[in-house]
């Protein structure tokens, strides 16, 4: 068994519209380790969340998966029926999104709720053992065992995510993608889900994707983090490096769009320009008409991910030089 989880190749992902096709992810490649936490980032539309709905195959149209290949444990999911993809989500792959908390059924106890997917995949246990196993999935979320014969108005916000994760991970997925988990909780809330989904990703060694934008969050949680830009991914760095130095002049202006305690008394600056159009795309840099660093050749030629450094992966001709290597995988 290789340590590469999840392999996505070339990815190519539109919408059809009335207006043409936006192209909503535009060659993204990259690879994912055992356990290892990555982040997605980028503003609105940049196709992070696209990207984490093409591997659950969960996209709706007018998007449509035009070319590339998502390889997990070497399986490619793209090429899966219907059927086996259902039995791949939650026993491989599992989603956890911000709306998690509020797709829960009114009506029906947590219990039954948090058994629903086992039972669909096949598990018919004793009402003991199912007890045991609802016991066991709260506990590890942190959450009283007496959560499990409450509904679901009967819980704060941060409690009903939690449960969204534990049923997201009840199968011990190998790869749990977290679309902005917490984006409809406060600070404090925020920080208790993160932990919880940093214990279980510890507990169980599922590799995650987080898809987020709070670089705070995303600092304390990732191992790496990667940027995407028009449906591109720029850069792709270890944390720490796109922290305390980042190569790609879009992720610095996203980083210095974030408040920190140092830079409490500058006015804060956010990023001028706003993101292209996905359809009938330019050449050059798409993020050129918003560089403070565009040259020449930026308008001519494309960028591509290439790395500069070990481990370190940047689109950008600032840092493109005959040492970089252009790989398919980052
Ligand atoms: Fe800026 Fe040019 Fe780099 Fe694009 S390629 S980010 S325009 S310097």
């Amino acid at each position: 068994m290789t340590n590469t989880l999840l392999e996505i190749k070339d990815l190519h992902v539109h919408y059809e519209t009335d207006a043409g096709e936006v192209q909503a992810v535009n060659g993204v490649s990259l690879s994912l380790q055992r356990g290892e936490r990555l982040a997605l980032v980028g503003e609105s539309g940049s196709g992070k969340t696209t990207t984490a709905l093409a591997i659950m195959r969960l996209l709706k149209p007018p998007a449509k998966i035009v070319s590339g290949e998502i390889l997990l444990n070497g399986r490619d999911l793209l090429k899966m029926d219907e059927e086996e993809m259902r039995f791949t989500r939650l026993d491989k792959v599992a989603l956890v999104t911000q709306a998690a908390m509020n797709s829960l059924n009114p009506v029906m106890r947590i219990k039954d709720q948090l058994t629903d997917g086992l039972e669909d995949h096949g598990y018919q246990e004793s009402k003991a053992k199912r007890r045991k196993r609802v016991t066991e999935m709260l506990t590890r979320v942190g959450l009283d065992p007496n959560v499990a014969d409450m509904y679901p108005h009967q819980l704060s916000g941060g409690m009903k995510q939690r449960v969204a994760m534990a049923t997201a991970t009840a199968l011990n997925p190998d790869l749990i993608i977290a679309d902005e988990p917490t984006s409809a909780l406060d600070v404090v809330v925020q920080r208790q889900v993160m932990a919880t989904l940093g214990r279980l990703q510890r507990e169980t060694d599922a590799s995650v994707i987080l898809v987020g934008h709070d670089m705070g969050l995303i600092a304390q949680f990732a191992d790496r983090v990667g940027v995407m830009y028009a449906g591109k991914l720029v850069d792709l760095q270890p944390v720490q490096h796109m922290i305390e130095n980042p190569m790609h002049p879009y992720s610095r202006l996203l980083l210095e769009s974030v408040p920190t305690l140092e830079r409490k008394q500058e006015k804060l600056v956010g990023i001028p320009g706003i993101t292209p159009r996905l359809i009938n795309l330019p050449q050059g840099c798409l993020f050129c008409p918003r560089c403070p660093d565009a040259m020449d050749i930026c308008t001519e030629v494309e960028p591509q991910l290439s790395q500069i450094q070990p481990g370190r992966w940047t689109a950008c001709h600032l840092f493109t030089d005959e040492n970089s290597t252009q790989e398919i995988n980052a």
